[in-house]
């Protein structure tokens, strides 16, 4: 997973009157809405919250939905070092409900030590799926 680290790619958000962030983009953020549009956003880790929470406000509002539901979250898989108490690797998995608008969102995260990876799933409720990868020491 080494390699092509030679060119550093910059954050390409831009924040009010097109300032640029001068950032390294750690993340890469790909979005593929409902409608089939595709996103991808190279991105600065602070900024990388900053897609998610403008893409949660660019969905269609979600169904009214029933019931008392709470925050569900569970380990799915998690792989240990032999021999040592090292965390090798963990995926979790869970739902978050927006507090704007009452929608759920599935959530997977996947940390892996061996490989240097972090990445994070996120399926909204219209469908729209947003994938954020990073390598793992720059997410911690
Ligand atoms: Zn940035």
């Amino acid at each position: 997973m080494q390699g092509s680290s030679g060119s550093t790619v910059t954050c390409q958000w831009q924040t009010w009157l097109w300032r640029k962030c001068k950032e390294v983009a750690t993340h890469t953020v790909t979005i593929d809405y409902a409608d089939r549009r595709q996103d991808v956003w190279h991105i600065c880790r602070e900024h990388e919250k900053e897609v998610k929470k403008r893409v949660q406000r660019s969905l269609p509002p979600p169904p009214p939905q029933s019931g008392g539901l709470m925050p569900r979250g569970s380990l799915k898989a998690k792989k240990m070092g032999p021999g040592s108490r090292k965390e090798l690797s963990r995926v979790t998995t869970g739902s978050s409900r927006s507090t704007r608008d009452g929608s759920w969102t599935e959530i997977e995260r996947v940390t892996d030590v061996e490989n240097d990876i972090y990445r994070e799933v996120l399926e909204y409720h219209d469908g729209t799926v947003l994938k954020s990868e990073a390598r793992l020491r720059d997410h911690s």
